[in-house]
């Protein structure tokens, strides 16, 4: 399995979380399932992003992990929230964020939500050309300047990123070719343009591989604005700094990443010198510091395995149990929470409570020996882990979430 994230510590064999003991975390949840945020770790990443990328504006995207408690926490930490719904334009607005500092991209905008967008003055990322025509006409029905930027789908992807996002023929975004003569027309039509969102990929550990897709990114931001013969106030570059998840995986480098983007910007042609530019980040940012505890219920062996059969699972946890974009299953850290730092002394698989094989949170792990009521931790699960489950998958409880605030 992979590595533990560092800064879990233990007091007496039980695993600490933000200088709290998972078992009296529990406690005052009420029960398990339930998810741990540390908002020391959230905030030790947002500072290490600012010290690598001065100058560059830090969004959330907040599809990550929306918890409101752990959202207005970063809310007023960051410079921006990136949103794909209006549901999430209304959990960014609650944090506290300025309807300004928020954008709202994501295929498939129904005409409600962009209304919605443009009564709040978020800006809208443009994912189509009918999208635009839709904005600009419901711009021009309220009397009001939509707030209208163009999502670009490059001709390029971060090398051996996560998931693809562009690059060939994509929902996401408007073709390069086609940017140059939509941007004319947001401007000729009135809209108040904000600029480009042009992300390439996710989940990227290779430093080399994201440094290369900034230099492109900036390159074609260029390319497209000069075609237009427009300045864009604001270029995001997308984001995607990957976590390290698994056995064999090295952290991104991400103060290397830094500094190559400092020399390229340093370096940017003449059409960006005033432009702003944005880095949005999710997993990155909340992955590690979030950790889903969950009880042993039963204890049984089949054909010679030894199964921990948990009151949680895949319902909360999707991406542990591999069916979140793995090709082939790999484990997330896991750990006995009350024998923590203790040496493997049985090889088990942990699974879910749910009727599926696809329910399975570890396989043929090595773990100290554990006893129904004991706590499994599983780590690396502050990104895309409630919000991005079948919760009602099999009627089981929901999950219950808490932050915890610096020790
Ligand atoms: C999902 C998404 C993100 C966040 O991706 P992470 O891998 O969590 O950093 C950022 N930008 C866009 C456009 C996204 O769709």
């Amino acid at each position: 399995m992979g590595a533990i994230p560092a800064g879990f510590e233990s007091e007496a064999g039980m695993l600490l979380i933000g200088g709290r003991r998972a078992d009296a975390l529990i406690a005052e949840a009420g029960d398990t399932p339930l998810f741990v945020y540390d908002l020391a770790m959230v905030a030790e990443r947002i500072r290490r992003f600012r010290v690598a990328f001065p100058g560059v504006s830090l969004h959330y995207a907040i599809k990550a992990n929306s918890f409101a408690p752990l959202l207005s926490a970063i809310a007023h930490q960051v410079d921006g929230l990136d949103v794909a719904s209006a549901g999430e334009m209304r959990m960014a607005l609650a944090a506290g964020m300025d309807p300004g500092d928020i954008s709202f991209a994501g295929p498939g905008k129904r005409d409600e939500e962009l209304r919605a967008a443009i009564d709040a003055g978020v800006t809208i990322n443009l994912e189509s050309e009918g999208e635009a025509d839709r904005a600009l006409a419901l711009g021009r029905a309220r009397g009001v300047r939509p707030r209208l930027a163009v999502r670009v789908n490059p001709d390029f992807e971060i090398r051996g990123s996560g998931m693809r996002m562009g690059g060939g023929a994509r929902p996401f975004g408007i073709d390069a070719e086609r940017v140059p003569a939509l941007v004319r027309r947001l401007v000729e039509s009135g809209a108040d343009y904000r600029g480009f969102h042009i992300f390439a990929g996710s989940q990227a550990l290779d430093a080399a591989a994201l440094i290369e897709a900034q230099a492109a990114t900036v390159a074609l931001a260029a390319r497209l604005s000069d075609a237009a013969e427009v300045a864009p106030p604001l270029v995001n570059l997308g984001g995607g700094f990957g976590i390290a998840y698994f056995h064999g995986e090295a952290p991104l480098d991400v103060e290397l990443v830094g500094r190559a983007l400092h020399e390229t910007l340093a370096a940017r042609p003449a059409v960006l010198g005033n432009a702003g530019f944005a880095i949005e980040l999710g997993r990155w940012l909340v992955g590690e510091a979030g950790v889903y505890l969950t009880r042993v219920v039963d204890r049984k062996t089949s054909f010679g395995k030894t199964f921990l059969i948990t009151d949680g699972g895949m319902h909360h946890q999707l991406a542990a149990s591999g069916n979140f974009g793995q090709v082939v299953r790999r484990n997330f850290p896991v750990a006995i929470a009350s024998r923590f730092g203790a040496a493997g002394e049985e090889e088990v698989s942990i699974v879910g409570c749910l009727c599926t094989p696809l329910d399975r949170l570890a396989d043929d792990v090595m773990t100290p020996r554990a006893e129904v009521g004991d706590v499994v931790a599983v780590f690396m699960a502050g990104a895309y882990g409630l919000s991005a489950s079948p919760q009602a998958f099999l009627g089981h409880p929901p999950a219950c979430e808490m932050v915890v605030a610096a020790s």
